[in-house]
């Protein structure tokens, strides 16, 4: 008989807790270095829009760049894909997150890294949406992704905007370089807005299996943006969504995936399955030890890579 999913969700994150939680909480953002480094969660969507979780399933935890591919959704859904490829690159960096990386165009490389995603976060809405108007419509754009309405932390919105200077620093950069729609400080306030949002991984589950239905939520059934978005976006994930590790990430858990440095991975499997899995402590790529260790996991168990053949 197969173990019933709960159980097997349990079992698979007892097992990555006990293998031990080397790594570092981040610090950079002073608010963060304060999170409980034991806490642990993971949950899966399927996609009908059935969520199993397991652990610190209902903690909540600040999306920070797992926020990034659902910006850049809502940039393309609302200004195409020609304008949003004028702006942002789609190759992989090979540099760290906060990397002065850009085409010789002056164009950020992809989305998936603070220059590309400050940028990405002015396209979304039109030429005349003020700065105020953009993070709702991105807080609202998250939260029809994640079928629920999400908040902002506060707090870390105000840690991080405190000790912004790099973001600004890129941001004023892009602008010289002429890609960067708008005031610089303005982008950057928005996009710190944007990464404070609060989800769980249960939300970060249904967000993942909803770029992997082509856009319609499976919980509340809404079309959140079209399905070549999400076709855009799985792609850019794939490639550019693991920081540094995104090779090694591709050929060892072959699913096109998010992390954030407060912990969360969001994985999306097109067609099958949406992952969200949360614990604090980072490896040296700045991705949290035990999601990774569970989504190889999921992946080896479930047969998930894209590469395998049926
Ligand atoms: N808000 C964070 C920053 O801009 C996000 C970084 C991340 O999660 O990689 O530094």
């Amino acid at each position: 008989m197969q173990t019933p999913v709960p159980d097997y969700l349990d079992e698979v994150r007892e097992t990555c807790a006990h293998e031990g939680d080397d790594g570092e909480v981040a610090s950079y953002i002073p608010e963060l270095a304060d999170a409980d480094p034991s806490l642990f969660g993971v949950a899966l969507c399927t996609i009908d829009g059935t969520v199993y979780a397991s652990g610190d399933a209902e903690h909540r935890f600040t999306i920070q760049s797992i926020s990034k591919p659902f910006a850049y959704a809502l940039a393309l859904a609302d200004r195409g894909l020609d304008t949003v490829l004028e702006h942002v690159g789609v190759e992989p960096s090979g540099d760290a997150f906060n990397e002065i990386s850009l085409e010789q165009s002056g164009r950020p490389r992809n989305p998936m890294i603070n220059i590309g995603a400050i940028t990405t976060h002015a396209l979304v809405g039109d030429a005349d949406t003020t700065p105020a108007d953009r993070v709702r419509r991105i807080r609202e754009g998250l939260s029809a992704f994640a079928g629920r309405e999400l908040e902002v932390d506060d707090a870390v919105r105000r840690s991080e905007l405190d000790t912004a200077s790099r973001n600004m620093a890129l941001a004023y950069l892009v602008h010289a370089q002429g890609k960067l729609e708008g005031e610089p400080h303005d982008a950057v306030e928005g996009y710190i807005e944007q990464c404070s949002l609060l989800v769980d991984v249960r939300d970060l589950a249904v967000m993942a299996m909803t770029l992997a239905s082509g856009g319609r939520n499976p919980v509340t059934d809404e079309q959140v943006v079209p399905a070549w978005v999400c076709r855009q976006v799985l792609a850019v994930m794939a490639t550019c969504g693991m920081y540094d590790a995104a090779g090694d990430w591709m050929s060892t858990v072959g699913i096109p995936a998010k992390s954030g440095v407060a912990g969360g991975v969001l994985g999306a499997l097109p067609g099958q399955v949406g992952i969200g899995a949360f614990s604090p402590k980072l490896d040296r790529f700045g991705n949290s030890v035990r999601a990774v260790r569970t989504c190889e996991r999921l992946s080896r168990d479930m047969g998930l890579h894209l590469m395998q053949a049926p």
